[in-house]
This record gives structure tokens, C-alpha cells and sequence, in this order.
């Protein structure tokens, strides 16, 4: 069994950014879940699916194959053979994976690819759910989160930084309908572990966050 370190947390939060400066730092590897159901959505998408066709949703499942490879230590995330990473920051991509990801049969799908990573390996995996239904043993879990509002300012001033105009609200108001989706689903909702700690990020500078996480590890 790998060192295992667990960060759920609500979109926007800085999980990804966070994990990989602490796996860069302690020589673990960084393990992104969300890319994972990201790439099942891209496979949704391109048979011309929509959210709401439940039953032909779980039917496509039985012929995607998600397998992750690391490319110069960055996560790049395979569907049926082809390289898919470029596609999975598209809204409609990042949309699907949060309307698909409550249907039990889709978890299921990826359950074991995320445990086997866990299992070979050390990691630092991000996700909703990994402390909670992944790895309910990992050595380490940290729910990691912000307010509403500092978590839209931050995506809107990533998204002001690379040219592409917004509205502060409308992220704001897409950000809350994600956490109630992910929050609210039967199976595994995102919560906080009983045994995780609790670091809110909204008065918190990146590397404060890190330096916290790391003084958690071995
Ligand atoms: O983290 P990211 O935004 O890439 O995740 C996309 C979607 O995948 C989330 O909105 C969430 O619904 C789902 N997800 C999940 N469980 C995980 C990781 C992501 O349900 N462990």
C-alpha cells in the first residue's frame, strides 16, 4: 500500500493547484478524480448524450475506457486510446461530469482505477469523496475549502488572466449550483471525513495552505 493523502473538498477550493505543490514536494503523485470523471463525460458527450438520459448514460459506460499515464509527471487522461486531457476544462466537459457523476453505475466505473493508483503508489489524490468512499484508510485527509465568494473571484480572475471575459455572478451562482449538486447526490456526497481536518483557504495564501498540509504529513 501506497502513502495516501486525501483532499475532497467544493469546486474552486485550490485542490488541484494545492496537491500538485505537495506532491511536487514530498515525491508523491498527484492524482486528479475529477479529470477521471471529466473524461467519462467527454465519452458521454461525443455519443451525443445528454445529462438527463440516465439509462443510455449507464449503457455507454460499458464501452469507455479511462486509463491515466504520466507524461513528464502530469496526469494525462486516456479515453479507448486517445489522449482526451486537452478537452476536459471545457464548461459543457466540466457540466456533463457534474450531472453524470451522482449515477451510481459511473462511480462505480472508476472506483477501481482510483484504489489500484492508490495501492501501487504513494499519491495525493483530490476529488469529493476520497477520504469519505475512495480511501477511507489514507494516512492523511484534509477537506479543503473556501467561501463561495473568494472561490468565484479566484476562477474569475484565472479566467480575466487568460483573456476570456465573465461575469463574477454567473460564475458565483454556478459555483453554488455544483456544490448543492455535490452535496446533495444519494451516492458518495461530498462532506467532510470524520477523521479529515478542515482548512478553509479564504484567508489563506497558497503556500500557507501547502506548509499546513505538509505539516501533516509523515
Ligand atoms: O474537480 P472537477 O471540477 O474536475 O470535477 C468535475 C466533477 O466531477 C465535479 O463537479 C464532481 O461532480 C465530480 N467529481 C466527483 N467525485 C470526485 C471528483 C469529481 O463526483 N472524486
Amino acid at each position: 500500500m501506497g502513502y495516501n493523502v486525501a483532499i475532497d473538498g467544493p469546486a474552486g477550493a485550490g485542490k488541484s493547484t494545492i496537491a500538485k505543490l505537495v506532491a511536487k514536494e514530498k515525491g508523491f503523485v498527484y492524482v486528479d478524480t475529477g479529470a477521471m470523471y471529466r473524461g467519462l463525460a467527454v465519452h458521454f458527450l461525443d455519443r451525443g448524450l445528454r445529462p438527463e438520459e440516465t439509462d443510455k448514460i449507464i449503457e455507454a459506460c460499458g464501452d469507455a475506457q479511462v486509463t491515466i499515464k504520466y507524461e513528464e509527471g502530469i496526469q494525462q487522461v486516456y479515453l479507448n486510446g486517445t489522449n482526451i486531457t486537452a478537452r476536459l476544462r471545457d464548461e459543457e466537459v466540466g457540466n456533463m461530469a457534474s450531472k453524470s457523476s451522482p449515477i451510481p453505475q459511473v462511480r462505480e466505473k472508476l472506483l477501481e482505477l482510483q484504489q489500484g493508483l492508490a495501492r501501487e503508489q504513494d499519491v495525493i489524490m483530490d476529488g469529493r469523496d476520497i477520504g469519505t468512499c475512495v480511501l477511507p484508510n489514507a494516512d492523511v485527509k484534509v477537506y479543503l475549502t473556501a467561501s463561495v465568494e473568494t472561490r468565484a473571484k479566484r476562477r474569475y480572475d484565472e479566467l480575466v488572466e487568460k483573456g476570456i471575459s465573465c461575469s463574477l455572478d454567473e460564475i458565483a451562482k454556478d459555483i453554488k449550483e455544483r456544490d448543492e449538486r455535490d452535496m446533495t447526490r444519494d451516492t458518495a456526497p461530498l462532506k467532510q471525513a470524520g477523521d479529515a481536518v478542515l482548512i478553509d483557504s479564504s484567508c489563506m495564501s497558497v503556500k500557507e495552505v501547502v506548509e499546513a498540509i505538509l505539516a501533516l504529513c509523515r
